[in-house]
């Protein structure tokens, strides 16, 4: 049993009732439910019932249901007064993307201005305009790989 594994996950004992969680929305195929250390206020998780690691682990179906719920619930949290001048939505594939919990899970969250929150990046190495040569190099990669 490794500390990937359906019995270390919280998110699969959120599943089975194990430990309690405010649950947002459920289908056969994933359960949202709000995260306990929100970035903003309204915070979401969408997590699917199959206990997948990784997005390697997910099938295309249940992703894109995840994606589905995800917009949904954006839309939702636009709808109501909980704060948001806009929205993110968030996976962290891996710990060096800043995964944490080993379920593969969406997050969705409001944000507005100066709420304390961003993706750190070097403007020495980051966002630099690599020649169209590359670009296209790395899109045939891609296509080889869909
Ligand atoms: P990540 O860093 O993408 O793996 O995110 C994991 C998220 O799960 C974090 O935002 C945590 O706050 C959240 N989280 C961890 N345990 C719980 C829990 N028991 N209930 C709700 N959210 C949780």
């Amino acid at each position: 049993m490794n500390n990937k594994s359906s019995e270390h996950c919280v998110f699969c004992k959120i599943l089975k009732g194990k430990i309690e969680a405010s649950l947002v929305y459920e289908d056969e195929q994933v359960i949202a439910f709000m995260d306990i250390e929100p970035v903003n206020e309204g915070h979401v998780l969408i997590i699917p019932r199959v206990h997948a690691p990784h997005l390697n682990d997910l099938d295309d179906e249940t992703l894109g249901h995840m994606a589905k719920i995800a917009g949904k619930i954006a839309k939702a949290i636009r709808k109501s007064d909980i704060r948001s001048e806009g929205m993110n939505l968030f996976l962290a594939d891996d710990e060096v993307a800043g995964q944490e919990v080993w379920h593969a899970h969406l997050h969705v969250f409001p944000r507005f201005k100066d709420d304390g929150f961003g993706l750190k990046h070097d403007p020495e190495k980051n966002f630099q305009h690599p020649p169209r040569q590359r670009l296209n190099a790395l899109a045939e990669i891609l296509k080889k790989y869909l």
